[in-house]
């Protein structure tokens, strides 16, 4: 902002330069010398700045104008309390003299504004610099919260920007995952059927992260509920045997195992059911290691979901940039899509909207409580945003997570994220398509299969890059096949280690029966564990 205010100062007139008149758009952000600013905000809005009110507060109310969804997208309405950092100052813009378009507000001034100056869109954002997203991820999640101002304005400006010809996803889906029950007619505050019937009325679609050691307790009942239901209700894998941080395991030979009996005990479910779970991971506990990435790609999985975005033990945290796109691939290429819990915010959500992240929200049986009424409401909420949100089973939002840009030459290029993806052609005309999948080594490839067909992979040390041509109003699926690199396992258990994992699933089911009788006496009793293990955490002593 102060270089551009230079820049008019050094002109006559104070008329744009050359390059910026035939610009679509001009983006001024950026602290600097106050005088240069606000002269370089009064030519672009035609003197009607008043002024810089300072802020200096970090907790603020921002506001984000309703009325100009084509920049604010999914965030376009909502009212956002920051917590980290924001600009030392908004500007207090009035007068009528030409058009605001008061993207953010904040009290009486504006974070962000879209002004017309010589024919040019001219964006102002007067925060000193962008968040730097080649940075790691301090806290579990990315919270936009923490960093409103350094991602928000900008965001919303590339996305108005450079519209087709960036990245974009083709739907934006959605999944409400809830983790840990028993398929049986009630367990803790589920009942299965409400459950159902909520979706049904609320418009969402329900995955239940299903523990492979339950596979021989699903009762006939709930399973023919979600056999009506296919398009509602659907399971996916939430670890083998849910013990602590079993993905979390640096060992290959362990992970290994454990992928492997997640699987053997979902074949038999399935054969006893014929309910198939996809073969996605939601890691227990959010726990998850590098190396667990690796395993479950050669163990045929599709993606994992978590709610954690770095791995434990690991030496270097997840990048924001990585948690920008629809999936992390920063671990031997295996996408991680990120969910989050209610609590972070519907500004979180619309953000991930924003960006073209599927909105994947997760929760457990005690969120149910009150018949499921917060759940529901939530999901109103995140129904009235202004992106229509496409919900389905969890396997099937990865599988159209994909995004998508048009090439020059006609050539639909296609970044493909899970390794499942259906392409969908909805046009008359016959589509060719580029698939791509950045940093995937084509030496770890078995197969690539389009459309039903095995196709030919690059030599080792190449990007996988595939042409393939979709009929007019058909779809084509994709599916990647690695190599089971890490072979057969031992998957059975020692009888102590048996007993103990049952042991430990009986008491944490009896935890969740009691929630669901007792909701505040086992509330307080959870609060007070949860002080013991903060206070004693480095003592060895086990609390259940
Ligand atoms: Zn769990």
């Amino acid at each position: 902002m102060e270089l551009f205010g230079r820049e008019l100062e050094g002109r006559e007139n104070g008329a744009l330069p050359p390059l910026a008149r035939n610009a679509h758009s001009l983006y001024l952000y950026g602290g600097g010398e106050k005088g240069l600013i606000e002269s370089a905000i009064r030519r672009v809005s035609g003197d009607m700045l008043d002024g810089l009110v300072p802020l200096e507060r970090e907790d603020l109310t921002v506001s984000i104008g309703s009325q100009y969804t084509e920049v604010c997208g999914a965030m376009s309405g909502l009212q956002i309390k920051t917590t980290g950092r924001c600009s030392d100052y908004a500007l207090k813009i009035s007068g009528a003299k030409r058009q605001v378009h008061r993207l953010i507000s904040v009290g009486d001034g504006e974070l962000f504004a879209r002004l017309e100056f010589e024919g040019v869109s001219v964006f102002v954002d007067p925060c000193p610099e962008p968040v730097d997203i080649s940075r790691p991820v301090q806290k579990a999640f990315f919270d936009v919260r923490d960093h409103f101002c350094q991602s928000v304005p900008i965001t919303m400006y590339l996305r108005f920007a450079f519209g087709g010809s960036a990245w974009c996803p083709i739907e934006n889906g959605a999944c409400l995952i809830v983790d840990d029950p028993v398929l049986r007619p009630r367990y803790g505050c589920i009942e299965y059927g409400r459950i159902a019937g909520l979706c049904a009325k609320h418009r969402f679609a329900c995955t239940f992260a299903f523990i492979p050691w339950n596979w021989r307790r699903s009762r006939a009942t709930v399973v023919e509920l979600f056999q009506r239901n296919p398009d509602l209700l659907s399971i996916c894998y939430h670890g083998a045997d849910h013990t602590a941080g079993e993905f979390g395991a640096k060992s290959a030979v362990l992970l290994n195992a454990a992928a492997k009996l997640a699987r053997n005990r979902m074949i038999k479910h399935e054969h006893l059911t014929r309910l198939n779970a996809e073969p996605i991971m939601v890691f227990p506990q959010g726990i998850f290691s590098a190396e667990a990435a690796s395993v479950l790609k050669h163990n045929a999985f599709v993606g994992a979901v978590n709610t954690t975005v770095s791995p434990q033990h690991a030496a270097v945290r997840t990048a924001i940039a990585d948690t920008w796109r629809p999936a992390i691939t920063s671990y031997s290429g295996f996408p991680i899509y990120t969910r989050r819990y209610m609590s972070q915010g519907l500004g979180n959500f619309a953000f991930d909207i924003l960006l073209g992240k599927p909105a994947l929200i997760v929760t457990h049986h005690q969120d149910f409580i009150h018949r499921g009424a917060e759940i529901a409401s939530f999901i109103d909420n995140l129904n009235s945003l202004r992106a229509k949100l496409t919900w389905r089973p969890l396997g099937e939002v990865l599988r159209r997570s994909h995004a998508q840009r048009l090439l020059s030459e006609g050539i639909l290029e296609v970044r493909l994220y899970a390794y499942e993806a259906v392409l969908e052609n909805r046009t008359g005309t016959a589509q060719m398509v580029l698939l791509t999948k950045p940093g995937q080594e084509c030496g770890d490839l078995e197969s690539v299969d389009v459309g039903g067909e095995r196709r030919a992979i690059a030599p080792a040390g190449e990007d996988l890059r595939i042409l393939a041509t979709i009929p007019p109003g058909a779809s084509l699926p994709v599916r990647l096949c690695f190599k089971d690199i890490y072979g057969d396992a031992r998957v059975s258990r020692s009888a102590p280690t048996r007993a103990k994992i049952a042991v430990r699933r009986i008491l944490s089911e009896g935890r969740d029966e009691a929630f669901a009788r007792a909701p505040r006496m086992v509330g307080a009793m959870l609060a007070v564990r949860s002080y013991l293990q903060r206070k004693f955490s480095r003592s060895r002593a086990v609390l259940l």
